[in-house]
């Protein structure tokens, strides 16, 4: 606290990510990220551009990534931001599109980061309470609404909406901006992307972070109506030129030229989610049904604080969220094949004890 903060610095309430602590031989199972290396294309092009040519400013616009991208989704680089990471993205979209009249909606258990943007640019919100199973459901979100924005699949708890259910709840909003946010969305659930050409109030914004293991690059980006995307780049240029430096957007750009590592990866992190889930299942962990590269368990006897705490000591990482309702969950990274069989080894002796 100093007397040189503004009034707005005084009303914050920051985001704290997940811990990224320096432990020797640590299992990291608590940010979401990838377990697998980035395609070794994306490390070339990164090497490549770490160049004499870094003296100049990259493209402000990204155009070729953004045309890249365009092509990958089957849309036109008018309907495609890029920004630093999906957070910046995300971050513009709430200044942008997301203060109306209305309050802005979003699940009461959902990613951390939304109240956190909305205080930030002085949007008034409302939280929608999941139902009892944890799952979203459109037709709560009716009444005055200004805009809405959801994870899906959500976040922490990785259930997904099927597609209709999205065009459900565009259809019942059709006057009103509605962001789905696909940090996860590569990982099982279906994508809202084909709904954009009937549907000029969606943005759909996505990142490299984690199915394309990049947390490390900050690349996110926007796909929508190119008035959207418009208001976007708006926001962005008057904020900062050049979000994404040269060997962000170069390798980004290899990253979409390697298909055929990201689907590798995909079904791998796939595959090791359903043992996963087998294997909490077995030690008595209620596994939400995971549509993304975590899964959200709540042991039926033992609190969540307790045996996060005790996987801390065995150097495992996992999230845990000190919030109603989860309190007792925990939030876990699927890793490798490896780092899983550790992982459930350490809770079957933790929950012998
Ligand atoms: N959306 C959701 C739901 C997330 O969990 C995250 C990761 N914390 C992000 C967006 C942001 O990811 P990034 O900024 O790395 O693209």
């Amino acid at each position: 606290m100093s007397r040189f903060w503004s009034d707005l610095t005084h009303t914050l309430s920051p985001y704290v990510p997940g811990e990224q602590p320096r432990i020797e031989g640590l299992i990291k199972l608590n940010t979401n990220e990838s377990p697998y290396a980035p395609s070794p294309r994306v490390l070339e092009a990164v090497a490549a551009a770490a160049s004499d040519s870094l003296r100049l400013y990259p493209d402000p616009a990204s155009t070729a990534l953004r045309e890249a991208l365009a092509a990958y989704h089957g849309l036109t680089a008018d309907q495609v931001f890029v920004g630093n990471g999906s957070d910046e993205v995300l971050a513009h979209a709430f200044a942008a599109l997301l203060k109306h009249e209305g309050p802005l909606k979003f699940p009461d258990i959902s990613y951390s980061f939304y109240p956190v943007y909305a205080r930030l640019f002085g949007i008034a919100t409302e939280t929608v309470p999941l139902d009892a199973a944890f799952r979203i459901r459109v037709a709560d979100y009716d009444g005055p609404t200004g805009a809405i924005i959801l994870p899906n699949p959500n976040a922490p708890t990785g259930m997904a909406l099927d597609r209709a259910e999205i065009a459900e709840l565009l259809a019942r909003h059709a006057d009103t901006p509605v962001v789905i946010d696909e940090a996860y969305v590569d990982f099982g659930a279906e994508t809202a992307i084909p709904l954009i050409a009937a549907h000029p109030n969606l943005l759909v914004v996505r990142t490299m972070s984690k199915s394309r293991s990049l947390a490390g690059l900050r690349v996110g980006y926007a796909l929508g109506h190119p008035d959207l995307i418009q208001a976007l780049t708006r926001v962005k240029d008057s904020f900062n030129s050049y979000p994404l430096g040269r060997p962000a957007q170069a390798g980004a750009l290899a990253s979409i030229g390697d298909e055929a590592q990201f689907q590798a990866d995909l079904a791998r992190i796939i595959a090791t989610r359903a043992r996963m889930t087998r294997g909490l299942d077995a030690l008595g962990f209620e596994v939400l049904p995971s549509a993304a590269n975590f899964v959200f368990a709540r042991h039926g006897a033992r609190p969540g604080a307790e045996i996060a705490q005790a996987l801390r000591d065995r150097a495992i990482l996992v999230r845990r969220f000190d919030a109603p309702r989860i309190a007792d969950h925990l939030r876990i990274t699927v890793g490798t094949e490896d780092q899983t069989d550790r992982l459930l080894a350490a809770l079957a002796e933790i929950l012998a004890a």
